[in-house]
């Protein structure tokens, strides 16, 4: 009982501070994404092709989440966009008050999309509002058809399936079907984006999605 009213109250603290946040990003036209995932789904690759088809057409700037090491956001930089590392040092989860220490590095006057990339950890990201305008969920097709019936948080929280690594279907135990069944199953408002960082299969449609919500 003790336990559950504390983390009751440490989420209540996250959410305030998150609409705060929201507000901020309101108030400066930036759209924000919370993109959530295992580790090894490929967040940082598909944030790579991201950038490098949309850094020319909108500015974007990067908040990278990161247990250890700033290798992600060294990745990031290479593509000169704005990019602030947070290092939870064994946190498996972004929370709003993290990321609003980070927003005080990035100027949002200029930038009109913000890519919040959370710690690779499919269970609490889910209950942690950012702030974000919503919640991209990558799941690799090396991942297994069953995820979304294991953690149904986080697909219920998210507005955005992207199914990545469609290159390897051939070679893996996953039907994308069964997959995609599961997962609307569970949310069936979830727009699903199917991609391949390596081919660069699907990385447009993904693209031009952003773009069509791009506030000017
Ligand atoms: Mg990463
Ligand atoms: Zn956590």
């Amino acid at each position: 009982m003790g336990i559950i009213t504390i983390e009751r109250k440490v989420l209540e603290k996250n959410d305030e501070l998150a609409s705060q946040i929201r507000d901020k990003f309101k108030i400066n036209n930036t759209f924000v994404v919370n993109i959530v995932s295992s580790p090894g789904s490929g967040k940082t690759s598909i944030l790579e092709r991201t950038i490098e088809k949309l850094k020319d057409k909108i500015k974007i700037a990067v908040i990278e989440g990161d247990v250890q090491t700033d290798l992600d956001a060294k990745r990031v930089e290479r593509y000169s966009v704005p990019v602030v590392q947070i290092v939870t040092n064994g946190g498996c989860h972004l929370e709003a008050k993290l990321v609003k220490d980070a927003l005080e590095n990035i100027d949002l006057k200029e930038i009109r999309f913000l890519v919040i990339e959370n710690v690779g950890n499919l269970v609490c990201p889910a209950g942690y509002d950012l702030g974000e305008d919503l919640k991209v969920l990558i799941l690799s097709t090396t991942e297994g058809e069953d995820k979304p019936l294991k953690y149904p948080k986080m697909f219920i929280n998210s507005s955005i399936l992207i199914i990545n690594k469609i290159d390897l279907l051939p070679y893996v135990d996953c039907n994308i079907e069964n997959l995609k069944k599961n997962a609307l199953s569970i949310n069936p408002d979830l727009v699903v984006f199917e991609t391949s960082c390596t081919t660069g299969e699907g990385i447009e449609k993904w693209c031009e999605w952003i773009l069509g919500n791009i506030k000017y």
